[in-house]
């Protein structure tokens, strides 16, 4: 089977060299990223896809997915599957697979969770749009690039498993920081907060392995001086897109909505851009109230 990968950036580029390291042949493009080991470079995007059996890309967001969709799909074998693996928005996924169905191709939207040490250790979550028999093609490489890919149904599908896993991520984020910060104010020691809370019915993936206070619980980017990890303004983007599939769904979201405002004020007017989405801690610690 032969890849082609549009989109080396840091998540891009470990998820492409480990399908090279499992001895697939990969042809590689991004407009400013240079290939990773093992992965065959090309000149345009049409020429990484002409000969590729599946079509992976890593992009930054639904616009410039769009617009490489409509670049390479016309350039591709049919019967070829094209799979996005980037986190966009629903309509652009359905979009696009829609797109790549008229064009005679299979079509999966698979966005992950790991992060880019996910990624690099193979050990990535797809959650996957599309359909079964497109799943089952692909499902040998997301094996290799992760350690568990759920078929989440139709098109769409994985990009709406992701924003909603990722609107609960933000919010608790925030509630634990939060939390933090006040047990700060009522004199209770981190290390004890950590211990009661992590054992008890407050418990997260936010408080249990991502703790966002330094010196506690397992090793975080609090540990690292809040250096990503997770930026918060990649949890802003998350939270602009879940805000906006609940608006076009009609969905009511209120907790979505306060995290969005909290991200956008802490990325946009505040210190925020450029640190791991658990300096929220720092933040409300530095402040007397709750201010959204
Ligand atoms: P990145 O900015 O490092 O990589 C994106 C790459 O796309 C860049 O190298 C860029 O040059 C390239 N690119 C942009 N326009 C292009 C074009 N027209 N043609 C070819 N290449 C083009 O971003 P990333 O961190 O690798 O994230 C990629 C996607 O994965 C995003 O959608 C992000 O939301 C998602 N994601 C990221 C993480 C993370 O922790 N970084 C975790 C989960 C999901």
């Amino acid at each position: 089977m032969k890849i082609g990968f549009i989109g080396l950036g840091n998540m891009g580029a470990p998820m492409a060299a480990n399908l090279a390291a499992a001895g697939y042949e990969v042809t590689g493009f991004d407009t400013a990223a240079p290939e990773p080991q093992g992965v065959i470079a090309a000149a345009r995007a049409a020429d990484a896809v002409r000969d590729a059996d599946i079509v992976i890309t890593m992009l930054p967001n639904g616009q410039i997915l769009r617009s490489v969709a409509s670049q390479v799909i016309p350039a591709m074998r049919p019967g070829a599957i094209f799979c996005d693996c980037s986190t966009v928005d629903v309509e652009s996924a359905r979009n696009v697979a829609q797109e790549a169905r008229a064009a005679g191709l299979g079509a999966l939207d698979a966005p992950v969770s790991g992060g880019t040490n996910g990624a690099q250790a193979g050990t990535l979550t797809f959650m996957v749009g599309g359909s079964e028999a497109d799943f089952a093609v692909v499902a040998p490489l997301f094996d290799i690039m992760g350690q568990k890919a759920v078929h989440c149904g139709d098109s769409g599908a994985g990009q709406a498993a992701k924003i909603c896993n990722n609107m609960i991520l933000g919010v608790t984020m925030i509630a634990t920081c939060e939390a933090f910060a006040l047990a700060d104010k009522l004199g209770l020691d981190r290390q004890k907060m950590f211990d009661v809370v992590s054992t008890s019915s407050g418990y997260s993936w936010s408080m249990n392995a991502y703790c966002p206070a330094p010196g506690v619980g397992p090793v975080s980017p609090a540990d690292n001086g809040y250096k990503p990890g997770f930026a918060a303004e990649l949890m802003l983007k998350d939270l602009n897109l879940s805000q906006q599939a609940a608006e076009s769904a009609g969905a009511e979201t209120p907790m979505g909505a306060l995290a969005r405002a909290l991200y956008e004020e802490f990325v946009e007017r505040e210190d925020g851009r450029g640190r791991d989405f658990s300096a929220m801690l720092p933040r409300f610690s530095t402040r007397n109230g709750f201010r959204p």
